[in-house]
């Protein structure tokens, strides 16, 4: 078995936020390497191969117990497995460093009583998937794009996924009386443009199971762009092989989008993953959810969006946590995402910074939500806040509105008010980094 190398500890070094107080950065505790040596030898030289990966999941009690000898929690385990099924690859199991819920990898693949806690504002689908599916397996809600459930089958089951009531339930793949009647629902809506390839996850699915679905819809002209959720190159890197993305390229444009949480999920082994599909022409974007405990916090995230780009993956979405059944552990305040976003902007380019989503419960879909950077708005001025907390006045377009008219000239004691009203062009804080380097510079 290769040795594990968490790339995000060496990446950007430079950039590195100061050391954070430790319940912050969530890297309390001592770290550890609590996978049994036996666990590891059992793999006998098959740790790359996927399908070993992928038969030797481990899920159960007891095999968690033969993967992690000092593992204490079993008792508690059997009843939330009953409910909400385990499963993880063996490759993602040896990232854990702790054997307890501060450790981001343990939290998202280890059962936790929690998840049969539930306030009652939580459901089973929240985004009522259900009601917008005019065909089993198909659902069909933005104009423009339908979401096609390939298999409910997952190499991992996170602790924290929306399809609980989907995923690991029952491992089975679309069967192909069930595609015909998607591709048949296509054919009739041409208005679909893009089709979501999810589950589950279909890259679980073998090379040519996964290829009859691809090919299906390829059969569809109308059918532009297909995006596959996968969270493949996370838990079972192994899987994105060249036999694999060799297949995928026949069915161009094909994207990618993914789910690292955590930048201890960044190993070589899902670089190269990535770097993979990313060679065969394939974009691949990310989807994080926002995680209490796991990645809620602005420098988790920085080190989680940085390795991302350096892995050419794009930081796509920032979700809120569903109001799902089992994740309430999970979940975290609104406006915790909103100082996550207020923390990364400006301190990284914007091909870093992912879009924070609420996917609006009973079908509303997504909402991007962002810290107020309007101030005040005049017909003649909006008043915008930047980064720096600097106050600019934009002025809109003379136009022959008229408004333009009645500006008052000349300079006032600055506020937002003068801003707003074109009396002033700009307030900004004193002793402002930028501007500390221009006078260095000077
Ligand atoms: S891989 Fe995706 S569908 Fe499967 S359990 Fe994780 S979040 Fe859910």
């Amino acid at each position: 078995m290769q040795k594990m190398h968490i790339l995000s500890d060496s990446l950007d070094q430079a950039d590195e936020p100061p050391p954070l107080a430790a319940a912050e950065s969530g890297e309390t505790g001592t770290e550890v390497c609590p996978v049994s040596p036996d666990a590891r030898a059992q793999a006998n030289g098959s740790w790359e191969d996927w399908k070993w990966q992928m038969s030797n999941r481990i899920r159960g009690a007891a095999h968690l117990l033969n993967f992690f000898p000092h593992f204490k929690n079993t008792l508690s385990l059997g009843s939330v497995i009953k409910k909400y099924p385990l499963a993880i690859t063996p490759y993602y199991a040896s990232l854990i460093q702790r054997l307890d819920a501060s450790d981001p990898i343990y939290a998202q693949c280890v059962p936790q009583v929690e998840e049969l806690q539930n306030p009652a504002c939580l459901s089973e689908d929240p985004l009522e998937e259900n009601e917008d599916m005019p065909v089993p397996g198909l659902v069909h809600r933005y104009p423009d794009r339908a979401l096609v459930i390939a298999t409910t089958t997952c190499s991992m089951y996170c602790r924290h996924c929306t399809r609980k009531r989907v995923a690991g339930t029952r491992e089975v793949s679309i069967s192909s009386g069930r595609l015909r009647q998607i591709v048949t629902y296509l054919r009739a809506h041409p208005e679909i443009y893009d089709v979501i390839i999810s589950g589950g996850d279909p890259l679980t699915m073998s090379t040519e199971a996964l290829e009859r679905v691809l090919s299906a819809i390829r059969t569809v002209p109308s059918v532009g762009v297909i995006r596959i959720g996968t969270r493949t190159p996370v838990v079972l890197p192994q899987r994105i092989t060249e036999e694999l993305v060799g297949m995928l390229r026949k069915y161009h444009p094909i994207w990618v989008n993914t789910h690292f949480n955590h930048p201890n999920e960044l190993t070589e082994a899902s670089q190269q993953a990535c770097g993979r599909l990313a060679d065969a022409g394939v974009p691949v974007g990310n989807q994080s959810v926002l995680l209490r405990g796991v990645n809620d916090s602005g420098p988790v995230m920085e080190r989680l969006c940085r390795g991302l780009i350096r892995m050419r993956v794009r930081p796509y979405y920032l979700f809120q946590c569903d109001l799902v059944k089992g994740v309430e552990h999970f979940r975290t305040p609104l406006s915790r995402g909103i100082e996550i976003m207020e923390y990364l902007r400006g301190r990284m380019s914007g091909i870093a910074i992912p879009q924070y989503v609420v996917d609006a419960p009973h079908g509303g879909g997504k909402i991007p939500i962002l810290p107020n950077y309007i101030v005040s708005m005049s017909p003649t001025h909006t008043v915008l806040r930047n980064f720096e907390g600097m106050l600019v006045a934009y002025p809109e377009p003379y136009g022959g509105t008229g408004y333009w008219d009645n500006v008052p000239s000349g300079q006032s004691a600055p506020g937002v008010w003068e801003l707003a009203g074109g009396l002033n062009s700009h307030i900004e804080p004193v002793s402002l980094a930028r501007m500390n380097r221009r006078c260095a510079h000077a």
